[in-house]
């Protein structure tokens, strides 16, 4: 079992305890017992410890800089909500192919924002330009949020204040279990609460420093008992030996273990695996054992973000698992929705 992360190595930005959260973080880790460096900006940090890249990656994945979110500028976040809400940028995890590792290079490491009002200042004018539509924000673009919001119960304040607001819905994505603060936030409906979920197989291969399905699961189920609207990323699907067997058994848990209301308002979401050349040099350097199949001459190669391609899976073997998942979702869950395929 995958414990709540704890930092080895925390860093503070001067500005940050200017705020009530960045003096409260600090306070805590001094507690802990946690080393605490200052640093003029995130940006200045190098000499992290470690002999190698190798090393020094895996120290920088158990950092955490507690600092401030300069740009308020939010990114757009197709197809799953209209913006994403920017708290914290980084992971504690190790999936091999963890979109993090091409977008955030060379540092690693996890950064908190404290300037949580501010955030949320910004996230209004959003809501405002685009009343009375509704504006979606989603708060794991650019981290596994809930994965260090038992440190900082910004997560919860967000839900909190998006609860109370009437133009704006949360969502959010999350593998990892530890979701217990979250349960008596007054959320009012207008969060999604979403886990990513994969197959035995593939979590116990590629997704190491995570909790574990059964975990997740039983994350979830407290999830829809405490109301939230629930939802499951199925992502990367990967097709390895026995997958169609693997996602079945997958679909074949989560059923047996959700309360009947929650199964109601089920959302999906369904993301095949896909790589980038510069992806893929990262991964090989950062988990040079991975089983994860990365030839390209094997996938498809479509227009990416950017210009830079990305390789996903042939067209038959997209239909299949279009055609197997979603027979899966429709048998064990007929009331439920797939947002989509990508
Ligand atoms: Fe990346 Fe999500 Fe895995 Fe964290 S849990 S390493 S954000 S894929």
């Amino acid at each position: 079992m995958v414990k709540p992360f704890v930092p080895q190595l925390v860093y503070v930005e001067p500005k940050a305890m200017e705020y009530p959260l960045g003096k409260q973080l600090v306070n805590k880790f001094e507690d802990m017992g946690v080393e605490i460096r200052q640093t003029t900006s995130h940006n200045q940090i190098r000499n992290l410890p470690g002999d190698n890249h190798f090393q020094k990656y895996r120290t920088a994945k158990s950092t955490l800089v507690v600092g401030l979110r300069k740009t308020l500028k939010f990114d757009t976040s197709k197809p799953s909500a209209e913006y994403a809400i920017p708290f914290a940028t980084g992971c504690m995890g190790h999936c091999h192919y963890c979109y993090l590792q091409t977008t955030m290079g060379s540092k690693p490491y996890i950064r908190t924002y404290v300037n949580v009002d501010e955030i949320f200042d910004a996230a209004e004018e959003y809501m405002n330009e685009r009343m009375p539509e509704l504006t979606r924000f989603e708060a794991s673009c650019t981290s596994d949020i809930v994965g260090i919001d038992h440190l900082t119960h910004t997560l919860k304040r967000a839900i909190e204040y998006f609860g109370e607001s009437d133009f704006g819905q949360l969502r959010f994505v999350t593998k990892f279990a530890h979701v217990d603060h979250l349960l008596d936030a007054k959320h009012n409906g207008r969060t999604r609460f979403r886990f990513s979920v994969n197959d035995e197989y593939i979590i116990k291969y590629f997704e190491p420093g995570t909790s574990r399905l059964h975990e997740r699961i039983e994350a979830a189920v407290k999830v829809a008992e405490a109301g939230y609207p629930l939802g499951f990323i199925v992502a990367p699907i990967y097709i390895h030996d026995g997958w169609q067997e693997g996602y079945k058994e997958m679909f074949e848990k989560l059923e047996a273990a959700l309360p009947k209301k929650a199964t109601k308002d089920l959302t999906f979401e369904l993301i095949q695996h896909r790589f980038t050349k510069p992806a893929k040099r990262v991964i090989q350097e950062n988990y040079p054992m991975t089983k994860l199949e990365l030839d390209e001459s094997k996938r498809k190669w479509k227009w990416g973000r950017y210009g830079i391609g990305k390789y996903v899976y042939q067209n038959e073997q997209q239909e299949d698992i279009k055609d197997t998942l979603g027979g899966y979702i429709n048998t064990y869950f007929p009331d439920a929705k797939i947002e989509y395929f990508t």
